[in-house]
């Protein structure tokens, strides 16, 4: 495959923001996340009004976004597709309580990629404003103002799976991205 645009989403994708948030409420709360089923793509949407606003504050919590746990193989995955010669941006939106959120993201990377890849950051809540060749993003369905000029390819996750048009990668499954590393 010739040089490629990929845009990587970075929660769900490259850090496992749900493994986060279950560790978070653990700790926080002493008990599991209350939550049966994820079929939502928000968790907050599988969850029982009630617990709405504990969820909201972990999010917010100083030091979440920074110490969320790496997707396994997902830091491995993007180095490889930098090597394979590809243009490989991180593409993530903040979340609106954006006050800790958008500068530990920038330490995550920095922490779990290196420093140079700090310049590979693009923030944008509307990622249809970003050219690419190819998203892959865990989110089932990306709108925006724009027509986007990337092909949305879908992330795996156990929350997006009702998504069938789409194609699906998993870095846990080679056979689904290594045609990426064949340049
Ligand atoms: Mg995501």
């Amino acid at each position: 495959m010739a040089s490629k645009l990929i845009l990587l989403d970075q929660d769900g994708v490259l850090a496992d923001f749900e493994q986060g948030v279950r560790q978070l409420w653990q700790q926080t709360y002493q008990q599991p996340l209350p939550l049966k089923e994820r079929r939502h793509f928000y968790l907050r949407d599988d969850m029982a009004p009630e617990f709405h606003r504990q969820l909201a504050q972990i999010y917010s919590s100083k030091g979440f976004f920074a110490s969320l746990p790496p997707m396994q193989h997902g830091i491995s995955a993007a180095k490889r597709l930098l090597e394979a010669g590809h243009d490989v941006r991180i593409c993530t939106s903040p979340i609106q309580d954006y006050h800790y959120c958008v500068s530990e993201k920038f330490d995550w990377v920095c922490e779990h990629l290196g420093e140079d890849w700090m310049q590979r950051i693009i923030l944008a809540k509307d990622k249809t404003w970003v050219r690419g060749d190819i998203l892959i993003d865990d989110k089932p369905q990306i709108s925006g103002s724009l027509v986007p000029q990337w092909q949305h390819w879908i992330y795996d996750q156990p929350y997006n799976r009702h998504q069938t048009e789409l194609y699906r990668i998993n870095w846990e499954q080679p056979e689904t991205w290594s045609e990426l590393l064949n340049n």
